[in-house]
């Protein structure tokens, strides 16, 4: 079947930035993210059960970046980038929401979206020296 010319001829090393579009790629979402800072879904995800195929066995998690690490080194080293610091930034403001869409859609008035202050989790090290000082003082 004669058709359009398929080689392309252009972009010939460009796979990596296209992986990075893949679906499988894909990371969560903000709103997402919002989600998952909610109490109880914080302690699932903080407490998570060893998973091989995680890196680090699935235990050193940042829930802001939805990220896994290897080792709590790597985690706490990752609480100080800038990529972490720019997410904590970004999650500052309450996510766009249906009820903010019908708002806008002139039902109801205008209320702006509340800020609030994140702070990065306990890195796992020192929460272990606190379990152990309630160990020891009891
Ligand atoms: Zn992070």
């Amino acid at each position: 079947m004669p058709g359009p010319y398929r080689r392309k001829k252009t972009h010939y090393g460009d796979t990596h930035l296209q992986r990075r579009w893949r679906t499988r790629n894909r990371k969560r979402d903000l709103d997402q993210i919002d989600g998952d800072l909610k109490e109880e879904n914080a302690e699932k995800l903080l407490n998570q059960e060893v998973d091989v195929d995680k890196p680090g066995d699935a235990q050193f998690y940042c829930l802001h970046c939805a990220r896994y690490f290897i080792d709590d080194n790597a985690m706490n080293a990752h609480f100080k980038t800038k990529v972490h610091k720019r997410r904590l930034k970004a999650l500052e403001l309450e996510p766009y929401s249906i009820e903010d869409s019908e708002r806008a859609a002139g039902h109801g008035s205008y209320i702006p979206p509340k800020k609030r202050k994140l702070q990065t989790q306990t890195p796992i090290t020192e929460k272990d020296v606190i379990k152990e000082m309630e160990l020891s003082m009891n």
